[in-house]
């Protein structure tokens, strides 16, 4: 265990994983991340800026939870969401579509090759998997 100062308030405390928040900052985010995700469902046509005005929260924050895939927007292009891979606007996560198949067929056929150990590969598997779908 590691004792650090949390990001947001500044306070000590025990650090595990993950981003250096305190748990009460973590609460808190995850609190503005349920305020934000009701206004979007209420709201869906509204803009980031806008999201983040009216919910006191950064742009940033609410970027960063759209490449996360826990927020979906409806207009990607307005707000500069592109794909990482082809710069094609999207609404949510860090690829677009085409690009997670052309990925998951890329690393699936490094997967054929006879190589790496049976069991590694099994896990390196279940990882991508997870984080596909998430
Ligand atoms: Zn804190
Ligand atoms: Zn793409």
């Amino acid at each position: 265990m590691e004792v650090t100062n949390c990001r947001d308030c500044g306070r000590l405390f025990n650090y595990i994983s993950g981003p250096r928040r305190c748990p009460e900052c973590q609460k808190k985010l995850e609190e503005k991340f349920q305020q934000v995700k009701e206004f979007l469902r209420q709201n869906p046509d509204s803009s980031i800026s806008q999201t983040a005005t009216e919910n006191e929260v950064s742009v940033k924050q609410i970027k960063q939870w759209i490449r996360e895939e826990r927020l979906v927007i409806s207009n990607g292009m307005a707000e500069g969401i592109v794909c990482e891979s082809c710069g094609k606007p999207i609404r949510t996560g860090r690829f677009c579509e085409s690009c997670k198949k052309t990925m998951v067929q890329d690393l699936s056929s490094a997967f054929e090759k006879p190589k790496p150990v049976e069991r590694s590969l099994h896990t390196e598997k279940e990882n991508d998997r997870m984080r596909y779908l998430k």
